[in-house]
């Protein structure tokens, strides 16, 4: 027997009613916040996460799928969409349109990650990007979606975490100031920090170690040395969240993991999720085209992990509707009928009515049982007798009327009756 790898899933039916359900909910909603979908390659060359993520991320560092392809290129599957769509995006010279451009993606992404309750190895990300606007409304749109979204899921108690982690103008002052007092704290920090301090200091930040965090606690922070015009577009962020009644907690703490977010940055989280609490998080990115692309294109957006929204969705006893039910069952008696039955089921797909037959050989107890446990609304009983008579028992499963219809005429009987 070969198992699937460590960290992986199969979603079985009905499981993926449920992923159905949460994708096409989100669909609509990005639909009417006019976003639309862009699907990149699962796999890119390594150097554009290098570039793109951040050589001191925890996913570079650590966590990618990086492998040689036959030709021997550098080849990983991709950790997370972000870095891909901008790739896309300045590829296929979609700056030249006019902006900004709204996209969507739902999809896999790969990080060998120690598996646990909502961390896996292959999980799924559904996110955003909005390219070629710096507007702080944009900012409070893309925040918007998510909140929308997980509203109309029907999710409470969520948290918005929200802080400004400034930009190139104004965040080298902050770095100075945060390297001198993680230097005077160095000796309680783990090794990965000890290291980070002076090639990338706000990675320390996000460190998980609990003796790491108790030193950032204390560290200098970000918002209290924004320049100008980072704290405008923050209190503007502020403001149209306000004005659109989100509410936020800002969090001088946040910054996320990955080196090229500007300005804002957020992360939504449920807290009995436990250790892995965060369902999306987000920010600005106005360096990331630069690096990839050598071209300013300054861009927003959010990655949601699917996988922890259901979670939580369980969790807060949220039922999804699960439908799976037939309009018609045909219950045969004899080879003959069983014949016929199988011209009138194809008959019954063709108009779409989804209809289903007895394959196992079923007596015609069988036969009703499977008819109720997939939900018919109608069974067509259909034997020697009225294959003779060229009459057809339908039967109402609800209520369990029964009449007789001309055979000949059944398929369209029914339509009219569904
Ligand atoms: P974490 O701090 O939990 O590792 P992250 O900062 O690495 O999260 P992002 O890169 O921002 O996460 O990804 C966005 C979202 O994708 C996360 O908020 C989470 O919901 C989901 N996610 C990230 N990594 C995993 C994983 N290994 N398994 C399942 N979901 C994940
Ligand atoms: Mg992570």
């Amino acid at each position: 027997m070969i198992n699937a790898p460590r960290g992986t899933n199969d979603i079985l039916p009905p499981q993926s009613f449920k992923w159905n359900y949460i994708e096409s909910k989100a669909k609509y909603i990005f639909d009417l916040y006019n976003y639309e979908e862009i699907r990149t390659p699962i796999f890119e060359y390594t150097e554009l996460f290098q570039r793109g993520i951040g050589e001191e991320t925890d996913i570079v560092e650590k966590e990618m799928y990086t492998f040689e392809d036959k030709s021997n290129r550098s080849i990983t599957l991709r950790p997370e969409g972000t870095a891909s769509v901008v790739r896309s995006f300045l590829e296929n010279k979609i700056y030249g349109k006019a902006q900004p451009t709204k996209y969507y993606y739902i999809g896999p992404m790969f990080r060998y990650e120690r598996p646990q309750s909502g961390r896996y190895r292959q999980f799924n990300q559904l996110g955003i990007e909005v390219f070629g606007s710096q507007d702080p409304r944009v900012d409070a749109e893309v925040i918007a979606v998510g909140m929308h979204y997980m509203d109309i899921l029907g999710l409470e108690d969520l948290s918005l975490y929200i802080n400004s982690i400034g930009c190139p103008k104004c965040r080298p002052k902050y770095l100075k100031k945060l390297k001198d007092y993680l230097n005077n704290n160095r000796d309680k920090l783990c090794e990965d920090c000890k290291r980070r301090i002076n090639k990338n200091p706000l990675r320390v930040l996000d460190c998980k170690n609990e003796s790491c965090q108790q030193v950032v606690d204390g560290a200098p922070k970000i918002i209290d040395y924004l320049c100008e015009e980072c704290e405008v577009h923050f209190d503007n962020l502020k403001e149209n969240l306000q004005n659109i009644n989100i509410d936020f907690i800002i969090d001088p703490g946040l910054v996320r993991g990955l080196d090229y977010y500007t300005k804002t940055a957020f992360e939504v989280k449920y807290e009995g999720l436990g250790a892995q609490d965060t369902i999306f998080g987000g920010g600005r990115y106005d360096r990331l085209a630069e690096e990839i692309g050598k071209r300013y294109v300054p861009g927003i957006g959010f990655a949601l992990g699917i996988e922890r929204l259901l979670l939580t969705l369980k969790q807060q006893g949220i039922e999804i509707p699960i439908d799976k039910s037939v309009d018609i069952y045909l219950t045969t008696i004899g080879e003959k009928a069983e014949i016929a039955s199988f011209k009138l089921l194809e008959e019954f797909r063709r108009k779409g009515i989804k209809a289903e037959i007895d394959y196992m050989n079923r007596s015609v107890g069988g036969q009703m049982k499977s008819a109720d446990r997939m939900n018919a609304t109608y069974t067509v009983i259909i034997g020697e007798n009225e294959l003779e008579n060229k009459r057809a028992t339908v039967r109402n499963m609800k209520s369990g009327e029964e009449q007789e219809i001309d055979i000949d005429n059944l398929v369209n009987s029914i339509e009219k009756m569904i």
